[in-house]
């Protein structure tokens, strides 16, 4: 068996790639050494996989930004509204349509599948695509001249990148794979004549969920490329899930087909053994976990390629990861920070490279001469797996007596409102906030001396009362109805709530790409997850201290928190999710404990872990739900639950919100009012709700009327009673100065709507 990777991190192993873009933005490195920079880690990235033994090495996967910003520029796709001459577009188009510039807005960005990174989405209407550079061939080229490495180029599938574009209507599709195919044959003919032999076609959408339509046009896609391309063979690849149409997929005439073998839900196996796997075609098995950061389970990936040997040839097989390791860390040799116990149960990107290059030689009978390897991850998996972090009986025990313990409030969502309405007396459509305010310098180089120990523990105390202290007089100058103490302790809602439960570990360089140069670095969760002590209690009573108006509780839900990290392997991500669970309804019952009468509990991450196929989407909200519902369901019916999400695609769920039963949700809606609000006359929403009035991503400080008009807007579906008035998000991207002039609109475009609807609501 051979070992194959589908794409490599970007970004270095300390970021280089990052700042090396970020430097060029900020006009602090020439172009010419801009480009010898990133030629620079894309040899070095190459490089690395051959050390490590890799036999099928991707090319042309690395990217100046995006790669799928990538492949709209390789087709002259640059939307209108920017200046460009035709021919290969240079560096200024092709980051003003990711960033943006003076005279034009930056394309939209959209996230890549169920995954954490963003691409850029190609606008197709106005401009007739052409092939301005071959860029596969470029990268081809390269690492054979510079390198003597024949790599395997990889181009984005015809049909993945149309699906992902937008600007056309769904009759116009045939007309644009019309218009494309010929450019790809060219491509493709163009690097057969180079001398490659393979190419990876990346179509992700054919683990989507597809129509019969689809299909077809596939069909008709691959058909073209067999009779018009001549001299290079296509890898069809898929990721992320199992293929739906197992059966059409691997008869098309392509001379491979990459299928993941890991997020499938034993589906792919199960198709391969019953349906076989066409004897003239190579089958990349994707046995890796591309995306976990886990030491795989080698035996039982031999098992699994064992598996595969019985229905396809091993000759005919490689070894590969799941997915493109872009979204996996670098390495984590360099974590030497980390308890080694958790650091050799790692595999990040470099660590991956060699358990391929383990598994294609054990499984190709050669398994003597890396029995020692074997053994040492197994051992690695197992000490892990019998740490005492793994071991906390009474997580254990809590999580054995799931099934008894409370996950509804004792009284519904109407009768709630009446008690908390008796005892807050709130006026009509009340006003607050979503949780934090400016994040300024001045708040950001405290926290930094206090983590650097140049600051004591009381010193920073002082200063962070001191900046509650502010933003409560300016909430009660600005008369809202609900207060927050504004989050200035925290720097991220995930890290903060880490860094104080047990079970989560923090790495040093285990960033991945987000979006462009943005990269995230996810917290790790390796145990049991618990918690034994507050961890808000003190600023929110100090607020709450400071004044008789509500203050808000402010927490990070337990999806949230599960979406944003690196989950441990061995439990469900169910599990774990109840785990963190119970951990915040321990921390909501000592705020309620502490006379807090209102907690937000912010579930920003929900939508985004949903599954790729619409079938599975009840089961994960299912336990999404409940998870949220095992934190906020032990409360008093008179303390009032909020919530707060962060998108507007909120038809498609809006039982699953509801189910949430939280008292109050706010949720962003701004940006897309229109649609947000058409999804309420579909649907009656019962519980108290707050769209947000007014954009938090822009400094612009809105005009009233704007504001005005979104409030009637949303009241011509909502019922005035439930209404609530807040902004679209946090502030804590913002500054001081635009945050208090917006929020005292805000309260003004209130009082107005307050006399218009007041005799509307006593009608009831
Ligand atoms: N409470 C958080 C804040 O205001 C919510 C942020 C979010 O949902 N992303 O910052
Ligand atoms: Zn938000």
């Amino acid at each position: 068996m051979k070992s194959g990777n589908l794409g490599y991190p970007r970004i270095g192993s300390d970021r280089q790639w990052k700042k090396a873009l970020e430097a060029y933005w900020a006009g602090k490195l020439e172009e010419a050494s801009f480009h010898q920079e990133l030629k620079r880690i894309r040899l070095e990235n190459i490089k690395t996989q051959q050390e490590k033994g890799i036999d099928i090495i991707p090319v042309g996967d690395f990217t100046y930004y995006d790669h799928i910003l990538d492949t709209a520029t390789m087709f002259g796709l640059v939307p209108e509204r920017f200046s460009y001459a035709g021919g290969k577009p240079g560096l200024d188009v092709y980051y003003a349509m990711a960033r943006g510039n003076k005279e034009a807005t930056a394309c939209e960005m959209t996230k890549w599948f169920n995954t954490n990174y963003h691409y850029i989405v190609p606008e197709l209407q106005g401009r007739e695509p052409q092939l301005t550079t071959n860029r596969p061939l470029e990268a081809y080229l390269e690492a054979k001249n510079e390198l003597g490495i024949e790599g395997r180029p990889v181009v984005v599938g015809l049909y993945t990148f149309l699906k992902l574009s937008k600007g056309y209507d769904a009759n116009e599709l045939g007309a644009w794979i019309e218009r494309l195919l010929p450019l790809y044959a060219k491509v493709l003919n163009e690097l057969a004549e180079a001398g490659a032999q393979w190419v990876q076609m990346d179509e992700p959408i054919l683990a989507t969920t597809l129509a019969e339509e689809d299909l077809r046009q596939i069909a008709r896609i691959y058909a073209y490329f067999a009779a018009e391309v001549s001299g290079v063979k296509l890898q069809l690849q898929t990721y992320f899930e199992a293929v739906d149409h197992y059966e059409a997929v691997v008869a098309l005439p392509v001379d491979g087909i990459g299928l993941d073998f890991v997020h499938d839900g034993g589906r792919n196996l199960a198709a391969v053994q019953q349906y076989g796997f066409p004897q003239d075609k190579v089958l990349g098995a994707g046995v890796i976990d591309g995306r976990g950061i886990w030491k795989a389970d080698l035996q039982s990936k031999l098992e699994l390629l064992e598996q595969l040997r019985g229905t396809v040839s091993p000759e005919r097989i490689i070894v590969q990861p799941s997915n493109s390791l872009l979204h996996v860390p670098v390495s984590a040799a360099q974590e030497k920070a980390l308890d080694p116990v958790l650091r050799n149960a790692l595999a990040f990107a470099e660590e991956k490279l060699v358990e391929l290059a383990l598994l294609a030689k054990a499984a190709g009978d050669d398994r003597d001469s890396v029995a020692a390897e074997l053994a040492e991850a197994k051992r690695s998996r197992e000490q892990l797996q019998q740490s005492p972090a793994r071991a906390l009986h009474k997580v254990h025990a809590r999580i054995a007596g799931l099934a008894s313990e409370p996950s509804s409030r004792p009284a519904d969502a109407a009768a709630r409102r009446d008690i908390q309405q008796k005892r807050w007396n709130l006026p009509l459509l009340p006003t607050t906030t979503i949780g934090s305010f400016p994040q300024t310098p001045e708040v950001r180089s405290a926290r930094l001396k206090w983590r650097k120990g140049e600051w004591s523990e009381q010193q920073y105390e002082t200063f962070i009362n001191e900046q509650i202290k502010t933003w409560i007089d300016i909430q009660t100058e600005l008369e809202l109805d609900v207060f927050v103490h504004g989050e200035f302790e925290r720097n991220d809602m995930v890290e903060f709530f880490g860094e104080k439960l047990d079970g989560f570990a923090f790495t040093a360089y285990g960033w991945v790409q987000s979006y462009g140069s943005r990269c995230v670095k996810p917290p790790v969760i390796y145990g049991d997850v618990e918690l034994n002590a507050p961890m808000t209690v003190t600023e929110t009573v100090y607020a709450q201290s400071l004044t008789k108006v509500p203050v808000k509780g402010m927490l990070t839900g337990p999806v949230t928190i599960l979406n944003w990290s690196f989950v441990r392997d061995d439990k469900s991500r169910e599990e774990v999710a109840y785990q963190i669970a119970l951990a915040l309804r321990d921390e909501l019952e000592w705020l309620e404990e502490a006379g807090i009468g209102m907690i937000q509990v912010d579930e920003p991450a929900i939508r985004e872990g949903l599954p790729l196929k619409k079938e599975q989407w009840p089961a994960y909200l299912e336990w999404a739900v409940r998870a949220f519902k095992l934190s906020t369901s032990t409360v008093k019916d008179e303390t009032q639950i909020h919530t707060h999400m962060c998108y507007s695609e909120f038809h498609d769920m809006i039982e699953a919100i509801s189910a949430l039963d939280a008292d109050v949700i706010s949720i962003e809606t701004s940006r897309s009012h229109g649609e947000l609000i058409a999804s309420f006359e579909e649907h009656t929403y019962d519980k108290g709700i707050g769209l947000g009035v007014y954009d938090i991503h822009s400094p612009r400080v809105p005009a009233i009327e704007e504001i005005s008009s979104m409030i009637d807007r949303a009241l011509r579906v909502l019922d005035p009673e439930l209404f609530w008035i807040n902004p679209d998000c946090g502030l804590k991207t913002r500054k001081q100065e635009e945050t208090v002039a917006a929020l005292r609109l805000m309260v003004d475009a209130t009082k107005l709507a307050r006399e218009k609807y007041a005799a509307l609501a006593s009608k009831g």
